[in-house]
């Protein structure tokens, strides 16, 4: 007949508090009622492994979705552990309606939940089935980061190296993951008794956590480590050359491989996910492997015809040839200046705009007037 808690209530927070919230206040209960600095009060470590429980589940976002899902289901008929007997019950319209608040534990084995799976499946999920992976010092995989860097189109169009500057989580290179000092001696972690996880039994079901004090490794050094206080994990800058493929775009993806965290006691480094934000350019637009150009005529070289020089993507300069009478919008095309991809190279797409002046001198207004009249007469 397990009983589920309020671990909310737990905490301190209201259901609605947001994990940033949520972290604060662990924080501010853990220093408070941690066993080093309630020596004389037995009660602060009841407390302290209390909160731990609460914040492992509501801590975590994932967990707590779930969490609260079972809330909602009306699970827990005993919240806040009988300190506060019938308490907010919320979700009576559940399949789980029938104990009385304030009453016994409920139990879970006769709850059909439709769609979510049983609450074995949850429980599963939601503890986690046990300690840390790598807690007792097993090897083990270095955080892997997923970033989005901004990068130049021409950059992105062409190919180049972009220098990316990464905070990564790592294995304490002083200590190399134990959090002891050099030379410390490891004594065994009295809290868990050097199992490195800590069990909260509740009305029949037990649920390991790691341990908080010794952090899952089970031994306690002498003295902390002074690089990472004792956490066996520091947070480190980290530079890495990106190599941008040509043609890459916005959505572009690349996974390189170890480069993510070191991996503690010796496990393989993380990845390093690349996504690519190109951000516009001034001149040119893109279209599949092909650039566009948007280029201003004057009215008189739109009538008449010219000859005019663009840069391409290159920043080499190229004539494109303007016949008599282009209208705005017509589109001339430079083949093999657009966007290299393997054996292809796209085309520049001169693409013509007309301006027209906004004002005119005395002489210009003379002439216009004239062409004008010779443009009524035609008709
Ligand atoms: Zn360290
Ligand atoms: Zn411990």
């Amino acid at each position: 007949m397990p009983q589920g808690k309020d671990y909310y209530a737990v905490l301190g927070v209201t259901p609605t508090a947001t994990q940033d919230e949520i972290k604060k206040q662990y924080r501010r209960l853990a220093k408070q009622y941690h066993p080093d600095a309630n020596k004389d009060d037995p009660k602060a470590s009841d407390r302290f492994k209390e909160i731990s429980e609460a914040y492992g589940v509501v801590g975590d976002a994932e967990k707590r979705k779930q969490y609260d899902d079972m809330r909602r289901l009306g699970a827990f008929t005993n919240f806040g552990g009988g300190a506060r007997p019938g308490a907010q019950r919320p979700g009576a319209s559940g399949p789980a309606g029938a104990p009385g608040a304030g009453g016994a534990g409920f139990d879970f084995s006769n709850i059909d939940v439709g769609g979510i799976g049983g609450f074995g499946d949850i429980f599963s999920t939601l503890f986690g089935g046990g300690a840390r992976p790598g807690a007792r010092g097993a090897p083990e995989a270095g955080q892997s980061l997923e970033v989005t860097i901004e990068i130049p189109f021409r950059t992105a169009a062409l190919g180049g190296k972009v220098p990316v500057e990464l905070e990564v989580t790592e294995e304490c290179g002083t200590c190399r993951g134990s959090g002891g000092a050099p030379g410390a001696s490891m004594k065994q972690c009295p809290e868990c008794s050097g199992r490195g996880t800590i069990s909260f039994g509740q009305g029949g079901f037990a649920v390991n956590r790691p341990c908080p004090m010794c952090l899952g490794r089970g031994q306690i050094p002498s003295e902390p480590c002074p690089t990472c206080k004792g956490a066996g994990q520091v947070r480190t800058r980290k530079k890495v050359l990106v190599t941008v493929p040509e043609g890459a775009d916005t959505g572009t993806r690349l996974r390189l491989k170890g480069q993510g965290g070191k991996g503690p006691h010796g496990g393989p480094p993380g990845d390093l996910v690349i996504n690519f934000a190109v951000t516009p350019d001034r001149f040119f637009k893109r279209e599949g492997l092909d650039v566009i150009a948007t280029v201003p005529l004057n009215v008189a070289q739109a009538t008449l015809g010219s000859k005019i020089s663009v840069k391409t993507l290159d920043g080499k300069k190229a004539t494109v040839r303007i016949p008599a009478g282009t209208a705005s919008g017509r589109r001339f095309r430079i083949r093999g200046q657009g966007i290299p991809k393997g054996e292809h190279r796209g085309d520049m797409i001169v693409e013509t705009t007309i301006t027209v002046p906004e004002s005119l001198s005395d002489e210009q207004r003379a002439l216009m007037e004239k062409f004008a009249e010779a443009a009524n007469l035609r008709h």
